[in-house]
C-alpha cells in the first residue's frame, strides 16, 4: 500500500531521512493534516479528466493526493533540494505527474498548457508560499493561462479581503481585482497545527471559480484598474480627492460630471463603490 506523506511522522521521517532545511524564504510550510487535503480535493472537484497545476509540491503531501484523483499533474517547484525526494521518493509510483524545476513566476504556464496539454483549461492547486499569493494568483489570471478555477490555501487575512464586499473593512484593490475575474469562496479555515513548521498567521483555503464571462463590459481594464487603485492609495479621502491626488491626470471638474451623469455621490469614498460602479466609471470617462 502507498504511504501518504501528509502526517506529522512521516513528514518528519522524510525531512531527517534527507537532512532537508527548511527554508524561509521559499514560505515552505508542509500539510501534515489528510482532512485539509480531503477538503481541498473536494472542493475542488478533481476527476481524472482534469490537469492539475500544483505550485510549490514541498515534499509531495498535497501531490500525492492530487495524483490519485486528476488525470495529470504538472508540479513546479523552485527548491531543487526538493526534486530528488519527489522524483526518488515521495511521488516515484505517480506516472501521471510532471515535475518542473523553477521559479512559478518565470514560467511562461500559458505556452506549456497550450503546447503539451492541448490549450485545456487548468485547475491550479497549491498551498501557495505566502510571499507572493497576489503575484501568483494576478499572473494566473492576467496571463490568459486557460483556467477552469484556482483552489489554494493562502493567508487567512489575504482570503478574507479576495472574498471582501463593498463597505466593508477588508474591501480594497484586491477584492476587486479578484472579484473581475473569478468568483471567490472560501471553503475552509486553517489552524497553524496543520502544517511543518507552523506558519505565524492563520490560513484558510480560497476557491476561484474563472468567470466565462466577466458579467461586466470594460473597455478598458488597466485603466478601470488604475482608478481603482489610486481611490484605495488613500483610503480615508474621498474617491475625487484620491483622482485628484494621483498620477490619472484626470480634470477635477470632469470627474464630478461623470459622477453626477452615474447618480454617485461627490463625497462617495472608494471602499464604498461596487465594481460595476468602477467600471462604469471607467467606460464613462474613455467614452
Ligand atoms: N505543497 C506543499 C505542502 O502543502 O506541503 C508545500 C507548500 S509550501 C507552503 C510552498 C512551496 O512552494 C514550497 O515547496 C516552496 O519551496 C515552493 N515555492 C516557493 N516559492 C516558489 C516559487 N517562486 N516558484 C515555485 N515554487 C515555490
Amino acid at each position: 500500500m502507498k504511504e501518504f506523506v501528509a502526517t506529522p511522522n512521516k513528514t518528519k521521517e522524510i525531512i531527517n531521512k534527507y537532512s532537508f532545511v527548511f527554508q524561509k524564504k521559499f514560505g515552505q510550510n508542509f500539510l501534515i493534516d489528510t482532512h485539509v487535503i480531503n477538503k481541498i480535493i473536494r472542493s475542488a472537484e478533481i476527476t481524472k479528466d482534469d490537469v492539475v497545476v500544483e505550485i510549490g509540491p514541498g515534499i509531495g503531501s498535497l501531490t500525492q493526493h492530487l495524483a490519485e484523483h486528476a488525470g495529470q499533474v504538472l508540479c513546479i517547484e523552485i527548491d531543487k533540494a526538493l526534486i530528488p525526494i519527489l522524483e526518488t521518493d515521495t511521488l516515484k509510483d505517480y506516472d501521471n505527474v510532471r515535475i518542473i524545476n523553477q521559479d512559478v513566476l518565470k514560467v511562461d504556464l500559458k505556452k506549456i498548457i497550450d503546447e503539451d496539454y492541448n490549450g485545456k483549461k487548468i485547475k491550479v492547486v497549491a498551498n501557495l508560499p505566502y510571499y507572493i499569493t497576489t503575484p501568483i494568483i494576478m499572473g494566473l489570471f492576467e496571463g490568459g493561462v486557460p483556467l477552469d478555477r484556482i483552489i489554494v490555501m493562502i493567508q487567512k487575512e489575504v482570503a478574507d479581503r479576495m472574498q471582501a464586499n463593498p463597505g466593508t473593512k477588508d474591501y480594497g484593490a484586491l477584492s476587486l481585482a479578484v472579484q473581475y475575474y473569478s468568483e471567490p469562496e472560501i471553503v475552509a479555515n486553517v489552524p497553524p497545527n496543520c502544517f511543518i513548521p507552523r506558519p505565524k498567521v492563520s490560513s484558510a483555503v480560497i476557491q476561484l471559480r474563472k468567470r466565462e464571462d466577466y458579467g461586466i463590459k470594460v473597455t478598458d481594464e488597466k485603466f478601470m484598474f488604475q482608478i481603482i487603485r489610486a481611490s484605495f492609495n488613500q483610503r480615508r479621502k474621498t474617491l475625487v480627492n484620491g483622482i485628484k491626488n494621483s498620477s490619472l491626470n484626470i480634470e477635477k471638474e470632469k470627474f464630478l460630471e461623470v459622477l453626477k451623469a452615474l447618480d454617485i455621490k461627490e463625497n462617495i469614498r472608494g471602499e464604498a463603490l461596487s465594481l460595476e460602479q468602477f467600471a462604469a466609471i471607467a467606460n464613462t470617462l474613455k467614452g
